[in-house]
């Protein structure tokens, strides 16, 4: 069974892991460089993994990453797939199984969700013709609150809290800040970047010929933390609430599946991987499926994430505010309580599980 113990302690030593774990049952690996360098002048590296036929029709992906720290959890899931669930295991005629270890490598590496360029990869992936301009009408107001241009002070919580009862704007406009992401405030929280970054363009090149072009299915399994009821999961599919796709998929992975409603589409899915998978792929079948594992509360996220990113842009070098600020982050998307963390990848693995079992 899977445990707590399919965690790594960092980005390094989970490649690593990866690498010698494919390595050693037989698939074939790649290593796609993902600039800039790591803390110490390292080479990051996007790791795939890979098994099945040359031309599959069908494939299963299973990616870890896209966010950074968030990696500890998905890179978790990808070790027990290797260690236990893959071992002794042939996939059927027509399959294929890809493993992507680590979309953002930097910030996996520098314990960020963002990348380098402070931006949220899962609002990077707009389509030809989106600008990467604008962002719900909410997100203005909210910059000083979410955005405060000087170092974390204490009780982020609390001040956070504090914010919001003031009630000028509520949860619902945070919530869809969250939500929409924004690209008009660079250094803000949920940004999503002027222009297609390292990872995306990585991705246009490599995915059509990962996937093959005989292939008319894929499931692709995105794996994320941070968001809902600790210990329980989502799976975010972009299709509409009550189309045939939707009913599909919750078949197939059960009433976890959430599609989106038909109000507020535009800002719920804009730049998400989802949506451009479909679209860069439009011969495939392709769903993603964004698994989101809850951790902590909402606003203990939020605090987490606005201190961290504080630090970041503000703190000197060798601030311990910015150590403090960087541990919670970590707790907050990958906690080290080994209750949570045997559940959450036994609960990923069954993911995977469904995913093999609608493709086999
Ligand atoms: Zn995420």
């Amino acid at each position: 069974m899977p445990d707590a113990s399919s965690f790594s302690s960092d980005y390094f030593s989970s490649r690593a892991r990866f690498r010698s774990n494919a390595l050693a049952l037989g698939w074939s690996v790649d290593a796609v460089p993902v600039p800039p360098l790591g803390p110490n002048g390292e080479e990051l590296t996007l790791e795939v993994a890979r098994i099945g036929p040359e031309r599959p029709d069908r494939l299963v992906v299973v990616s870890s990453g896209l966010h950074g720290i968030e990696g500890f959890f998905g890179a978790a899931v990808q070790a027990a797939l290797l260690e236990e669930r893959f071992v002794d295991w042939a996939p059927p005629p027509g399959l294929a199984v890809l493993l992507l270890h680590a979309l953002n490598p930097f910030g996996f590496a520098n314990l960020r969700r963002v990348n380098e360029n402070n931006v949220d990869l899962n609002r990077n992936f707009l389509l030809d013709g989106q600008p990467y301009a604008g962002g719900p009408e909410g997100y203005a107001p909210l910059d000083p609150l979410l955005n405060p241009p000087t170092p974390p002070g204490g009780f982020e919580a609390f001040a956070l809290r504090a914010g919001w009862n003031i009630a000028r704007y509520g949860m619902p406009a945070l919530k869809e800040a969250v939500a929409g992401g924004q690209y008009d405030f660079a250094r803000g929280l949920f940004y999503g970047g002027a222009g297609p970054q390292p990872t995306v363009e990585i991705l246009r090149d490599r995915l059509p010929r990962w996937i093959g072009p005989a292939a008319h299915r894929v499931l692709h399994i995105d794996f994320h933390t941070g968001l809902g009821q600790r210990g329980t999961y989502k799976l975010l599919v972009d299709q509409p609430a009550g189309s045939l796709g939707a009913d599909a998929l919750r078949a197939a992975f059960g009433p976890a599946v959430q599609a989106w409603e038909k109000a507020g589409v535009s800002y719920a899915i804009r730049g998400g991987l989802g949506g451009w998978c479909k679209a860069r792929l439009p011969r495939v079948d392709y769903d993603v499926l964004a698994a989101e594992f809850g951790t902590v509360g909402i606003l203990r996220v939020i605090a987490a994430l606005r201190a961290e990113n504080r630090a970041t842009h503000w703190c000197e070098a060798g601030d311990p505010r910015c150590g403090a600020a960087r541990t919670e982050l970590l707790e907050v998307f990958a906690p080290r309580d080994a209750g949570w963390r045997t559940g959450v990848v036994a609960e990923g693995v069954a993911i995977v599980d469904r995913a093999l079992t609608a493709l086999g």
